[in-house]
């Protein structure tokens, strides 16, 4: 019997392969009295293996630069702090010198003491601290003990799909992507950054699958979509009859691809699309172009931020903008300012212990609030407006005070920068993300204040049904297409409309098949989804009519229920775009998994 799971989607791919259960256990460490007159000798060794775990990340830093970007790189920096913390150090030696333990005991005491007190100020920074704290702590003790790099023998020899609890920057790096297929974690999130490493070299996760190191055995026959967000175990024949359907499909896109990249994203019956990409690092610009993407609806700019020890100086972001608009120059750029908080929070930011980090001090309020954190980000984007139509979005706002406060900011720098004589495009449009239903019922305001809307369907679908993005165990009630967004959907479309401003959706919901068919039918015509989305949504477009999408929409505006409102716009689409191809992914409810 296959066993399915459902996690998080964390990077794209579909594979299949033989499940490598990694399991990194900490070398035992025994317990031992050392003699006064060795004490030196342990304070000594537990200094070498600081120095060469550094050297070791070093090492890896360095590889990773070259291998995927300098940005990427920095992933390593706040490991490499940590071994010089002194709340790490002095105590480790403390605890040789005054009781008498060995460095490995030391220093593993030490590491548990700080585990405990992280643990209790649970926030999704304090994880990732937390995992690369683990991650230390195994390395260090391995170099104490002299035994070889836990990683280079956990790797597995065969092709295999890696099933662990959860995984460290460190050893995502370590990944050869020809033996590493796949990877599927208990815990994890999206942003984890072993996950945005595991984008970057394109090896295929699913993070948040709970229990799947209990499920699962080694040798254990699987199959993981990235895309969706599951692993079978144990697949039967009707999974891996899917699953070679898939792989066909991708592979005779894969050739079909350049082709679609090079036709315009425009309706069966000649209404155009502009088709924007959503990129989380500026390397990724690249790979966007190359599947058609005319232009960038959404640049996550918070990943140039999270796990880094420090912030991003306004130099550095100026470059990986420009870098963005120059792969673009003829193409509209948005650039998000920083939606930091809820899952997303840099160490450098000391994040106050919150109840609700999706409700709390997160995005615009938290930007407002830490001007020496969002001044230099605006002066880049500023900056970057000279090489392009580069616009800047603003995340998660709710009332007109922000959007002013912020134009306000705006003014101040672009002062600044007029004075120094640095050039900026003074024409630059500002906009803002909808995505809370405040912004929606507030749009006509907001529109007198915003030069466009982007509507934000994965934060408006949470806030609006009260169902966190991030919790698989509410993943059936996320529904997008429930009457209340969907009427949303239609305000903001019809407000931007009078207002005579763009509207374009960013959300997933872009990348649905019968979502983009339902937004093209609310007249909104500028998508943006992940770049490996994009041939298959404007093969999509390119299949339907407007006509047709304009009457289902109308339609499912009527419709009292989420399932009256698929059923319609399902009828609307007909035959004319094969939706079974599309259907495990996304729960259409034309055939079932
Ligand atoms: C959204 O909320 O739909 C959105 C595009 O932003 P993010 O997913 O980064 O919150
Ligand atoms: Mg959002």
């Amino acid at each position: 019997m296959p066993t399915v799971r459902d996690g998080f989607g964390a990077s794209e791919g579909i594979v299949e392969g033989k499940v490598r259960l990694l399991t990194l256990g900490l070398p035992v460490v025994q317990h031992r009295r050392v003699e006064p007159d060795r004490i030196e000798e342990e304070v000594a060794c537990f200094q070498a293996a600081r120095e060469k775990t550094r050297a070791r990340l070093q090492e890896l830093k360095t590889a990773t630069s070259q291998r995927l970007g300098s940005m990427e790189a920095r992933i390593f920096d706040p490991q490499i702090l940590m071994l010089d913390d002194l709340e790490v150090v002095d105590r480790t030696v403390e605890y040789i010198r005054e009781n008498h333990l060995t460095a490995a005991q030391a220093f593993e005491w030490r590491i548990l003491e700080l585990q405990a007190m992280w643990a209790r100020t649970f926030n999704p920074m304090t994880l990732d601290r937390l995992n690369d704290l683990e991650d230390l702590h195994s390395r260090v003790l391995h170099c104490i003990l002299d035994l070889p790099d836990p990683f280079d023998t956990a790797h597995p020899e065969e092709p295999a799909i890696l099933v662990a609890q959860n995984l460290t920057p460190s050893m995502a790096v370590q990944f050869d992507p020809r033996r590493v297929r796949g990877i599927a974690t208990d815990g994890g999130t999206r942003t984890s950054h072993w996950a945005i490493l595991a984008r970057s070299l394109s090896v295929p996760a699913v993070v948040g699958l709970g229990d799947i190191t209990s499920l699962a055995e080694e040798g254990q026959d699987a199959i993981l979509d990235g895309r969706i967000g599951r692993i079978i175990l144990d697949p039967d024949e009707r999974d891996r009859e899917v699953f070679r359907g898939r792989e066909t499909q991708i592979r005779a896109w894969e050739k079909e691809i350049f082709k679609i990249a090079g036709l315009e994203a425009v309706t069966d019956d000649g209404q155009p699309v502009a088709l924007r990409a959503n990129l989380d690092l500026p390397g990724e610009a690249e790979q966007a172009k190359n599947h058609g993407a005319t232009g960038v609806g959404l640049f996550r700019t918070e990943f140039l931020a999270v796990g880094r020890a420090s912030l991003p100086c306004e130099e550095e972001q100026y470059e990986a903008y420009r870098q963005v608009a120059e792969t673009f120059p003829e193409s509209t750029v948005v650039i998000r300012t920083f939606d930091l908080g809820g899952d997303k929070f840099p160490m450098f930011l000391r994040k106050p212990r919150e109840e609700n980090p999706f409700l709390g001090w997160r995005a615009i309020r938290l930007c407002l609030d830490q001007p020496d954190l969002f001044r230099p980000q605006l002066r880049a984007i500023l900056r970057a407006t000279a090489h392009g139509d580069v616009r800047i979005m603003l995340p998660l706002v709710n009332n007109v005070e922000e959007v002013l406060q912020v134009r306000a900011l705006l003014e101040e720098e672009e002062d600044h920068l007029s004075a120094k004589g640095i050039p900026f495009n003074p024409g630059y449009k500002l906009g803002l993300l909808i995505e809370t239903p405040a912004a929606a019922l507030d749009a006509v305001e907001l529109a007198r204040h915003s030069d466009f809307f982007s509507i934000g369907t994965n934060d408006l679908v949470q806030y609006t049904l009260a169902v966190d993005r991030t919790n698989s165990r509410l993943a059936s009630l996320f529904n997008p297409f429930h009457p209340a967004v969907v009427r949303q959907l239609h305000q903001v479309s019809r407000v931007a409309r009078a207002a005579g401003i763009e509207v374009s959706v960013c959300g997933e919901l872009a990348a649905n098949p019968l979502g983009a068919f339902l937004l093209l039918g609310l007249d909104i015509h500028s998508l943006s989804v992940a770049w490996p989305s994009l041939p298959e949504i404007k093969k999509v477009i390119r299949e339907l009519r407007i006509e047709d999408a304009r009457k289902a929409a109308a339609r499912a505006l009527a419709a009292p229920t989420s399932k009256d409102v698929a059923t319609r716009l399902l009828e609307g689409v007909g035959d004319r775009i094969d939706l079974s191809a599309f259907a495990g992914r996304w729960n259409l409810n034309v055939s079932p998994r």
